[in-house]
């Protein structure tokens, strides 16, 4: 139900569940983030309260200055942390919000083709689809552009990748999705809420969108992949 990313120049763990925290009143049945650890995708996930996942990052913590964190409101699969967010695969990591309507169709095509699934969620189909391209040579961003036109429902959606430490990439269909800007740093976020302790320069993604963030730049495309610019706001949410 909450959405946060970060691609930094310091540790991100602690800065994401904090993150999260602000985002607790969307209610959540369980949380989790990952980080890259030198260049691995590296999870820890927990379900309840937020205490829970902290307990785990204290007894297990993760290094890294590129993170992707999120609070679940499950749709899709029990609460429990099979199905907590992020889900991955050895090649990206991805938190999403909404709902993915035609993900039984997607599981079965994707079964078909030998993809491994983990959870119950609608969401885990989006980590395969994206996987199955970057397996067939694609970058990241074509990965991406291709596997959004596939996806029915409402989304926003944050995606992470083994070995690239100075990308995150977000899409929005339906749910909200903010870009937030940094000093050498970029944000992905549900909601200015979220970016507050961060940045109060801030841009909304519109629908359709997805955008390709590294430390010091950010591109946001729209459904039809071309570049395009979104108003830029100066947030007054309170850090
Ligand atoms: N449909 C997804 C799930 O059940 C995401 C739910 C959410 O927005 O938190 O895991």
């Amino acid at each position: 139900c909450g959405i946060i990313g970060i691609v930094g120049t310091a540790s991100v763990a602690d800065r994401l569940v904090d993150s999260l925290k602000r985002l607790e009143y969307r209610g959540y049945d369980s949380a989790g983030v990952a980080t890259l650890e030198q260049g691995r995708l590296t999870r820890r996930r927990a379900q309840g309260k937020l205490r829970n996942l902290e307990t785990e990052l204290a007894r297990a913590p993760l290094a890294g200055h590129v993170g992707i964190g999120h609070t679940r409101w499950a749709t899709h699969g029990k609460p429990s942390v099979a199905n907590a967010h992020p889900h991955a695969t050895m090649q990206v990591a991805v938190v999403h919000n909404g709902i993915i309507e035609n993900y039984r169709e997607l599981r079965e095509e994707l079964l078909r083709d030998g993809a491994n699934f983990e959870s119950e969620t609608d969401t885990e189909v989006v980590a395969h689809l994206v996987t199955r391209e970057l397996r067939g040579g694609a970058g990241p961003e074509a990965a991406v552009a291709a596997s959004l036109p596939r996806l029915k429902g409402a989304f926003a959606l944050a995606f992470m990748f083994e070995g690239e430490d100075d990308l995150l990439i977000g899409a929005r269909k339906g749910s909200p999705l903010a870009v937030g800007y940094g000093k050498g740093e970029m944000y992905l976020g549900s909601d200015a809420i979220a970016l507050a302790p961060f940045t109060d320069t801030i841009c909304y993604l519109d629908d359709g969108d997805w955008a390709v963030l590294h430390r010091g730049r950010a591109e946001i495309h729209n459904a039809a992949n071309d570049v395009v610019v979104r108003p830029i706001q100066r947030s007054t949410a309170t850090a």
